[in-house]
């Protein structure tokens, strides 16, 4: 699905020097390199204040914490994504309000939205699934209308762009109140081990987050609030600062992959290609087709049996995952989350593939689809 050694051999040398680097300087954590790192993606994403932390879902986490969210408080999210995103809120005690997506995007559906808020919601939660940004103009209005707060989970769409109406453009992550991002090796800007970040334009709320992520600790060894420990370390910075140089490149490669399988496939009626939203650019943290009338199973095999991956994401609605199971949802309650778990499949993603392999891959694709 991803080839992180190819991308590697390309970019060996500097990596190699700047690993060294730290470890013979002995700051291994919160070290320049992660102030360093903080800095330049407060640039690249144009927003205030960028925390670092351990990993995406933490990232997640802290960000509700932070914003002061209470057991009992609702929080809207979407019933198509990795499970992070629900999990975070169930262990805060929050109470996870699952709603469906759009048909096209995959990305939470503003209308439902609107459908599901209660005197109890506090937050809504869009994710930018697979690389492409929710409808932040819509969300943003109705998160204003009720005094909500937006927290975007943007682990999947780093890079990515939303066009307002006005003309304004802002890059996921840097539209809500907070935002959360994961470094994790496959996402879009990896680390080779685990790194997240939060991201806010809220001053109050920058220094609320500093304090959570280090243990509630207001001034050394005085801890006003229950905290965690969620830390970036400093060789995964260093890693971070080199690829963030290339993450646009990255981009590209990612574009250039997809527009490569969109037209191998523009003739084929049982494969769906994914569309992207009118407003947003897409990333491609994954290529994810919907198959009409295919055998899923029979092609996955047909694939693997090539050596081609091709998981799914994701197999099984949020509402039907059984930690989450809840009397307030029953099977048939997100049809279009429900359709997408039983008929999508994606195919490798990564910034090293090459016209050979991606030949391979549809020509495989299509010869198990026509069949
Ligand atoms: C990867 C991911 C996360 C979690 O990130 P980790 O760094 O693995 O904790 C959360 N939400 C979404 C949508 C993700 O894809």
């Amino acid at each position: 699905m991803v080839d992180l050694v190819g991308q590697y051999q390309k970019i060996k040398s500097e990596i190699d020097e700047a690993v060294l680097n730290v470890i013979g300087s002995s700051a291994y954590i919160n070290g320049p390199e992660v102030q360093s790192l903080s800095r330049e993606l407060e640039a690249y994403l144009d927003v205030k204040h960028v925390i670092p932390c351990a990993n995406g879902t933490d990232a997640l986490q802290v960000a509700m914490m932070a914003l002061g969210l209470k057991p009992g408080d609702e929080v809207i999210t979407t019933s198509f994504t990795f499970i992070a995103t629900a999990e975070v809120i169930a262990l805060l005690g929050l109470t996870p309000v699952l709603v469906d997506v759009l048909p096209d995007t995959f990305n939470i559906d503003p209308e439902a939205i609107k459908n599901a808020i209660t005197p109890k919601t506090k937050a809504i939660v869009p994710v930018h699934l697979f690389g492409q940004c929710a409808d932040m103009e819509e969300i943003l209005a109705i998160a204003k209308e009720h005094n909500l707060f937006v927290i975007e989970d943007t682990c999947q769409a780093i890079g990515a762009e939303y066009t307002f109406s006005d003309g304004t453009v802002k890059k996921a992550g840097a539209m809500g109140d907070v935002a959360g991002v994961s470094f994790f090796p496959s996402k879009n800007l990896g680390c080779y081990g685990d790194g997240g970040a939060i991201f806010t334009n809220n001053d109050e709320l920058a220094e609320q987050l500093k304090v959570v992520v280090n243990h509630g600790m207001t001034v050394r060894y005085y801890h006003d609030y229950v905290g965690v420990n969620s830390r970036l370390d400093s060789i995964q910075a260093a890693i971070l600062r080199i690829k963030l140089n290339k993450l646009d490149e990255y981009t590209a490669e990612r574009q250039r992959a997809a527009s490569y399988y969109t037209q191998a496939f523009a003739g084929c009626k049982k494969i769906s290609t994914p569309a992207t939203g009118e407003n947003t650019t897409h990333v491609f943290h994954q290529y994810t087709l919907v198959l009409n009338d295919v055998d899923r199973e029979g092609l996955q095999k047909h694939l693997g049996d090539k050596g081609i991956p091709a998981p799914i994401y994701y197999p099984v609605p949020l509402h039907m995952q059984k930690a989450y199971i809840d009397p307030r949802y029953n099977e048939g309650d997100f049809p279009v989350t429900e359709k997408l778990c039983k008929e999508v499949i994606s195919l490798p993603m990564h910034t090293e593939l090459d016209e050979e392999q991606l030949k391979f891959i549809t020509d495989s694709v299509l010869e198990f689809v026509n069949r």
